[in-house]
């Protein structure tokens, strides 16, 4: 039988490490929306931008095509910002093969809509079975070729034990888990307690301090989740706890850095504009703060992430703000 295409469509760190794993089991594509980046991985496999001279597998093939690419999918997987998911697939809707699996990489809800991008993806494309690929997974440690553990969320565990083996590696593990809807909300409410946490560092709170930022953030996770539908323990595994810890640990987490930032005292859009990538917690914890409200869910940390980030407060004033919560139960 013919081999797999996977196509990947994102040439930043995560979907550039993404294609390079799978090109090592099966063909892959990675589409570039930039001219340059795409021939820079094409011909000189590397992606200087976003991994600096770290060598990509000469067998990965790049296009800045988005049509050709989306054409030859045998398995699409999703690798943009939050805020190009769909208009990105609105113009590959009439390419896209029926059934083709579509594996989401995104970590943000989408604006206005407040739909996760499994969501955004079956939108665009109904009928195609739709999971995501999470875990702790810092880009460029993986591209160093460090060990690391995944998990392939789909409802159909058919598809997903297809899509293992394209992934993983010997130093990536790749699990399943069909609890689509906890392993998507883990890896997106991370990012608003990473950028807490990286405030945190950024005021030189102590050890302890940093425990109770991922505690209790572990603990708002869960509960937003829980009143979604998701199965509470999800957030104790890879997708939950598991990046939880990598990004509000790594000082190359961006979103820990746009924390870091504003402890600093740059404005929201200094850090942005400082940071060059997208930290997509900064656009979802006011959307984050929506569902919270509308699912009748308290979220302390979330809520002052969401006031610092839209410039109503600061670092200071939200660690104020978070000493002035009466501890209650702690579930
Ligand atoms: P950042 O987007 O903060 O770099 O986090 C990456 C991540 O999600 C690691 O799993």
């Amino acid at each position: 039988a013919r081999a797999v295409r996977v196509v990947v469509l994102g040439s930043g760190s995560w979907g550039t490490t993404i294609a390079s794993l799978a090109a090592r089991n099966t063909p892959t594509t990675l589409w570039a929306r930039n001219d340059d980046i795409a021939r820079e991985i094409d011909t000189e496999h590397r992606n200087r931008r976003y991994l600096g001279e770290r060598p990509l597998p000469q067998g990965l093939r790049a296009t800045s095509d988005l049509e050709e690419a989306a054409r030859e999918a045998d398995v699409l997987v999703i690798g943009v910002p939050s805020h190009a998911v769909r208009k990105t697939l609105e113009q590959v809707v009439d390419e896209i093969r029926a059934w083709v699996p579509v594996v989401s990489l995104v970590k943000g809800l989408e604006t206005g809509t407040r739909l996760r991008p499994t969501e955004v993806i079956a939108e665009c494309l109904p009928g195609h079975p739709v999971g995501l690929l999470a875990g702790p997974n810092i880009a460029g440690e993986i591209a160093d070729g460090m060990a690391a553990a995944s998990v392939v969320a789909m409802q159909d565990e058919a598809v997903s034990a297809a899509l293992q083996p394209l992934f993983a590696t010997s130093l990536f593990r790749v699990y399943r888990n069909t609890d689509v809807l906890g392993c998507e909300l883990g890896g997106i409410l991370k990012n608003i307690v990473a950028i807490a946490a990286g405030m945190a560092e950024g005021l030189s709170v102590g050890d302890n301090t940093r425990a109770m930022v991922l505690a209790r953030g572990l603990a708002e996770m869960t509960r937003l989740g829980e009143a979604m539908g998701a199965d509470p323990r999800t957030f104790a595994g890879l997708t939950g706890m598991g990046d939880l810890i990598a990004t509000c640990t790594s000082p190359s987490s961006r979103n820990r850095r746009v924390g870091e930032a504003l402890a600093r005292g740059l404005s929201i859009d200094e850090a942005v504009e400082a940071l060059g990538q997208v930290a997509e917690g900064v656009k979802t914890a006011p959307t984050v703060m929506e569902l919270a409200r509308e699912y009748g869910v308290e979220m302390p940390i979330a809520a002052e992430v969401a006031a610092v980030v839209t410039g109503k407060s600061t670092p200071t004033d939200a660690y104020r703000g978070l000493r002035r919560v009466t501890p209650g139960d702690e579930r």
